[in-house]
């Protein structure tokens, strides 16, 4: 669709998107695919990381090595994105994670907040804001421009599956962000779900 949008054709996301969207599939596997997406697309989203050169020593001889040295906050938009960012805080475990409560009112669809404790100067190099279903776009924009108000110098967006409707209002209003996402479905219906989709995310993490 766009050089900033990179739909992941890894073997291994296309199966186990495959079982996320299977309706029959319980809340605890569904939790662990969710686990294994995120890792699965940080991996793709953290290339560009900024590494410093050290040295270590192995039980043979010196070696040559790297430190992560950007700082990385992660931004689950809650509820939802709780299982992507605890996946990948196995990957970065110094990682920040920040918080921003963010509903989605269900006549307007607008993303409506109601928790955020993030400082007016966050000390990050690149924030990674993470929700699994990208229908709108409307909360994934409202954290998006929190962050760059606040200075935040490089975000990216990871998602499970997107509606063509969000990424296009992202790629509008944010053109430097790019989006990892694992599918792009093809719409969203009248009551603003993603079709096929898999559902709502966070009912079928939490068994609500
Ligand atoms: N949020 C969900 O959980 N599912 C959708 O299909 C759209 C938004």
């Amino acid at each position: 669709m766009h050089d900033f949008v990179h739909v992941s054709t890894h073997p291994l996301v296309l199966e186990r998107v495959t079982r996320l969207r299977d309706r029959t599939t319980e809340p605890r596997s569904f939790r662990e695919i969710v686990a294994d997406l995120a890792r699965l697309l940080f991996i793709e989203a953290s290339h560009d990381l900024k590494l410093r050169h050290v040295t270590v020593q192995t039980p043979l001889a010196e070696s040559a090595g790297h430190v992560v040295v950007d700082r990385v906050g992660l931004f689950p938009i809650l509820r939802a994105g709780l299982g992507m960012a605890d996946a990948i805080l196995q990957l970065v475990p110094s990682a920040q994670v920040w918080h921003l409560g963010l509903y989605r009112d269900h006549e307007t669809l607008k993303p409506v907040e109601y928790y955020n404790k993030l400082p007016e100067r966050p000390e990050l190099d690149v924030a990674i804001v993470m929700d699994p279903m990208l229908a709108t776009g409307g909360s994934a924009s409202a954290v998006i421009e929190i962050l760059q108000k606040r200075g935040v110098p490089k975000i990216k967006f990871l998602g499970l599956i997107a509606a063509p409707e969000g990424v296009r209002s992202l790629r509008e209003q944010f053109p430097q962000v790019p989006l990892h996402l694992a599918a792009l479905d093809s719409h969203l219906n009248e009551s603003g779900y993603i079709v096929p989709g898999l559902g709502d995310a966070g009912d079928r993490q939490f068994a609500t």
